[in-house]
């Protein structure tokens, strides 16, 4: 059996780690940001009886546009976008992957404002594109100045805005985003990308960029099932921006990349938006509990309109992760000094997690 130095693979692969959260099999997972709900039983039951339908056509391909799963997503969207303007992958991930490949490239950099999003890095490796990670300021914030001096500085062809951000849970004002556009398009005529993997959980009535689509044509908005659709597994991403991008999006995507079994659950999650999402309320309740309660054993938690926290105050993070783990209660430490992070799980693994937290800490 070789080993993978013994492969003739890409020089710039060479001694790279496979990317991901440990995937441990606790009774309390609070590591990566899913929601800790089971899908309700009469969205499973559509699910199934789509599926079923699907497969009775899985000797064809399935339908390379996915014109039914767009349709969904635009109406979903709503803000009149149109199914032209909806794009889809497997994950956000990969949707992300495809933005990379089409714009990205040598010679080329992405610029995001960290700490963010770890991905962000990884693609623009992969595709050979230059990453600056651009600051932030006090507590994580962002303003349409800084922002605007960033871009001008580092000059990027891609800017990556995640809001609200992950690892901090920061949103980001659409002001933010009018600046990075304006900047971006006096510097190189770059895209500016914008993140809403969590926009769910931003609260009613939270702004989107989504609103600032029309008219500016180099500004794409992605989303996700993973999170508050509560369907991480079934590895559902997709994106509102002008069609030209959608058409620059269909040149690098592989033939087929959405299965019909995928599209099938995805269509029929979305003919229940409703339900799927009628947990939102409950995990934002535990979120500003968690906030609350964190605050209150001396730590410091940061804004989130997301379904996580990060917490600052902790000596030994990686002891508390160890003690928590020890516990059945799996959160992230993503590397910034003293602090944690951790999802809002249902109203029970919450409660588990801060009894656990403050045995560990003796508060
Ligand atoms: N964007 C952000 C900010 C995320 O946190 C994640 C998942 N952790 C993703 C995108 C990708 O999610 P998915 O591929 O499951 O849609």
């Amino acid at each position: 059996m070789a080993n993978l130095d013994d492969l003739p693979i890409r020089n710039d692969l060479k001694g790279r780690k496979p990317y991901g959260a440990p995937q441990l099999h606790v009774p309390v997972a609070l590591n990566v940001n899913e929601n800790t709900h089971r899908i309700p039983r009469e969205v499973i039951e559509d699910i199934f009886a789509r599926i079923a339908e699907a497969t009775l056509t899985l000797n064809r391909y399935p339908d390379r546009e996915f014109m039914k799963l767009r349709a969904a997503f635009a109406e979903y969207l709503g803000h009149g976008l149109r199914v032209d303007q909806i794009w889809a992958a497997n994950g956000s991930n990969e949707v992300l992957q495809h933005i990379f490949q089409a714009f990205g490239g040598p010679g080329r950099t992405a610029l995001g404002f960290g700490p963010t999003y770890s991905m962000y890095p990884l693609l623009a490796q992969a595709l050979d594109t230059r990453y600056v990670n651009a600051s932030r300021l006090e507590r994580y914030e962002l303003t349409p100045e800084h922002v605007r001096e960033q871009i001008l500085t580092h000059e990027p062809n891609i800017v990556m805005i995640c809001s609200p951000n992950n690892p901090t849970g920061t949103p980001i004002s659409l002001s933010c985003i009018e600046a990075a556009y304006d900047a971006v398009s006096q510097v190189t005529g770059g895209i500016v990308v914008v993140d809403e993997a969590y926009a769910e959980f931003a609260g009613d009535g939270a702004e989107t960029a989504i609103e600032l689509l029309p008219g500016r044509e180099r500004l794409m908005v992605s989303r996700t099932m993973s999170k508050a659709f509560a369907f991480a597994g079934a590895r559902v991403g997709y994106l509102a921006a002008d069609s030209a991008v959608v058409d620059a999006l269909r040149l690098v995507r592989l033939p087929y990349h959405l299965s019909a079994l995928t599209q099938a659950a995805a269509e029929a999650a979305l003919a229940h938006s409703g339900t799927m999402l009628s947990m939102v309320d409950d995990i934002r309740f535990q979120r500003d509990r968690m906030i609350v309660e964190l605050t209150a054993m001396g730590l410091d938690p940061y804004r989130s309109e997301a379904n996580f926290v990060l917490f600052g105050g902790v000596d030994d993070p990686e002891a508390v992760f160890q003690a928590l783990l020890e516990r059945g209660v799996l959160v992230r430490n993503v590397g910034i000094p003293n602090t944690l992070r951790v999802t809002a799980g249902t109203e029970a693994e919450t409660s588990q997690f801060l009894s656990s937290l403050r045995e560990v800490l003796g508060k």
